[in-house]
């Protein structure tokens, strides 16, 4: 990854988007470093042909509300692809979803945990969806020594801390920037090095364009957000997040 530039952790692409486009007006946007998200089969599918094309990394993993996607050979099929492509840094989005609830919490569980053994085995980080699961999603995360990103956080600053405690990192997205969100105030008590961005495109959009789609451009006001809230330069936000997500993934240095 380049360092001089901000990187989009988590986003979803698909074949029939506009790519070469979506990139360039990341980069013009201070944006150039990417890692995508493919969390159902379809689109594990079809993100293998787009990191084929297009400088961008990707995670992997089945969504919670997906999971009836997850037969019993899936986990064998997950950690194949994952071995020949490197360009797949990390498992996710996955978790718990008790907020839609469109499947059973205990099956919810058990493919959680069974995606968890797999990132220990290949020894990969985790990219967390919780959503009103907060107690079950932690106490099975602490089952486990593993490197996590709470995907899209938006907790209360005590949830913030417990995270924080075990080490995990924060995705912080357009939510961040919204008029009446408490996130604010939780940004404010939380330290840069568990912080890293992410659009979550083509979903939740900042402000003040949140009519549009999202696309990864948009970090950029995401992080002119933070840098507000916290009252640091973009520069420094930019190398401390970086470094957040260097450690996380395994990233090399490079200059493009
Ligand atoms: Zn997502």
């Amino acid at each position: 990854m380049n360092s001089n530039y901000l990187t989009d952790t988590h986003f979803h692409l698909d074949l029939n988007d506009n790519i070469e486009e979506i990139l360039k007006r990341a980069k013009e946007n201070g944006v150039n470093n990417f890692i995508i998200s493919a969390c159902d089969l379809k689109s594990i599918k079809e993100s293998l042909e787009i990191i084929n094309k297009y400088p961008v990394y990707l995670t992997i993993g089945i969504h919670p509300d997906e999971i009836n996607d997850f037969q019993d050979d899936t986990i064998n099929y997950l950690e194949n692809i994952i071995k020949n492509n490197p360009k797949i840094i990390g498992i996710g989005e996955i978790g718990l979803d008790y907020y839609h609830n469109q499947t059973n919490k205990e099956d919810q569980k058990r493919v959680f945990k069974l995606q968890l053994d797999l990132a220990q085995k290949l020894n990969l980080p985790v990219v967390i969806h919780s959503r009103d699961a907060y107690l079950d999603t932690y106490n099975i995360l602490k089952e486990y020594n593993l490197k996590v990103t709470i995907h899209c956080f938006s907790g209360s600053l005590e949830v913030a801390n417990s995270y924080i405690k075990e080490g995990y990192l924060l995705g912080i997205g357009g939510v961040s920037t919204f008029k009446n969100t408490n996130l604010k105030n939780v940004l404010k008590e939380i330290p840069l090095s568990n912080i890293i961005f992410e659009t979550d495109s083509p979903y939740l959009t900042p402000e003040p364009i949140r009519k549009e789609i999202n696309e990864p451009k948009n970090i950029s006001l995401i992080c002119d957000n933070l840098c507000l809230i916290k009252n640091i330069s973009r520069e420094e936000v930019i190398r401390i997040t970086n470094n957040n997500i260097k450690r996380q993934y395994n990233l090399e240095e490079i200059n493009n």
